[in-house]
């Protein structure tokens, strides 16, 4: 397994790996790698004859007062797993190897980025599609994996590749949870032993929702939100937002809705968590 940690020579290996005729899947991370991280290894590596692992804290995705100078890291253990999983490259640059110090160009998807995560964190999707942008033109990949961790993420990738002409496929990995049921994330480590396990409320609460919105209909949605608000604050939680939106859109739905997504971010102490559920609409 290659380590690179300049972009010039991630790209140079790109670029070879391609002229010798061989695909390349790409699977972006920031790090601090858990079995969900893992999953997208394994899913790239069925995919492609090179799999390339990047490990990049991305500071533009991060806005002032966010967990950037904090946010956990292990790059020993990172290099690990993507042994373990079969990576060839892990592309690890320090930031400045990313930004010029004078950097002014960005990528900006402007609507499936607004609501959600959107609204919290300005800047944050524009962060997001800007660095996975550069790693798409360092990496040259054929396939890039993203999970359905971050739904909404995974959405504005989409979206950008089908806007910008990316020759690129994208494919969405299941989102995997622990055995308790909270959706493996690598802000877990922040949480006390207490904080986890009142987070729980989290899965539990969707895993509720899921049938009784398949059920009762997309009308049902406020009812189902307002009681997953509740048990989430009753839990010690603190709601950040709740909320049943049109996958194609992040709209509200309507009645030409296919699926919804139901995401939620909330707070137990000062870690923020988000989790999510697809929810088939009765027609
Ligand atoms: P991150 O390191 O948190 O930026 O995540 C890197 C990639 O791993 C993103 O595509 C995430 O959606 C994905 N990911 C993170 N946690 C999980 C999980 N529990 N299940 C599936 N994918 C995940």
């Amino acid at each position: 397994m290659r380590i690179f940690r300049q972009a010039q020579e991630l790209q140079q290996f790109a670029l070879e790996t391609r002229r010798a005729g061989k695909s390349i899947a790409l699977v972006p991370t920031m790090g601090f790698l858990h079995a969900g991280h893992a999953s997208l290894i394994d899913i790239a590596r069925g995919r492609a004859d090179v799999v390339i692992v990047s490990i990049f804290v991305n500071p533009t995705q991060f806005g002032p007062g966010e967990d950037l100078d904090k946010y956990p890291r292990d790059f020993e253990h990172d290099r690990l797993v993507c042994e373990e999983h079969g990576a060839d490259v892990i592309f690890a640059p320090e930031p400045g190897a990313m930004y010029a110090p004078d950097a002014s160009t960005w990528v900006e998807e402007t609507v499936l980025s607004r609501p959600l995560c959107g609204a919290r964190r300005p800047g944050h999707f524009r962060g997001v599609a800007t660095v996975v942008t550069k790693l798409f033109h360092l990496a040259l990949p054929d396939v890039a994996v993203f999970g359905r961790k971050d739904a909404q993420q995974l959405l504005v990738i989409k979206r950008m590749v089908r806007d910008l002409n990316f020759p690129i496929e994208i494919v969405a990995a299941p989102l995997v949870r622990g055995a308790d049921g909270l959706a493996l994330s690598s802000r877990n480590r922040y949480l006390s032993e207490e904080e986890h396990q009142r987070a729980l409320v989290l899965s539990r609460s969707l895993r509720a929702a899921k049938p009784a919105l398949e059920e009762a209909g997309i009308s049902a949605a406020p009812a189902i939100i307002a009681a997953i608000r509740h048990e989430i604050e009753a839990a010690g939680g603190h709601v950040d937002y709740v909320e049943a939106l049109d996958v194609d859109t992040l709209a509200e739905p309507t009645e030409t809705t296919r699926e919804v997504l139901l995401a939620l971010a909330a707070y137990f102490g000062s870690t923020r968590l988000i989790d999510n559920e697809l929810v088939q609409v009765k027609k």
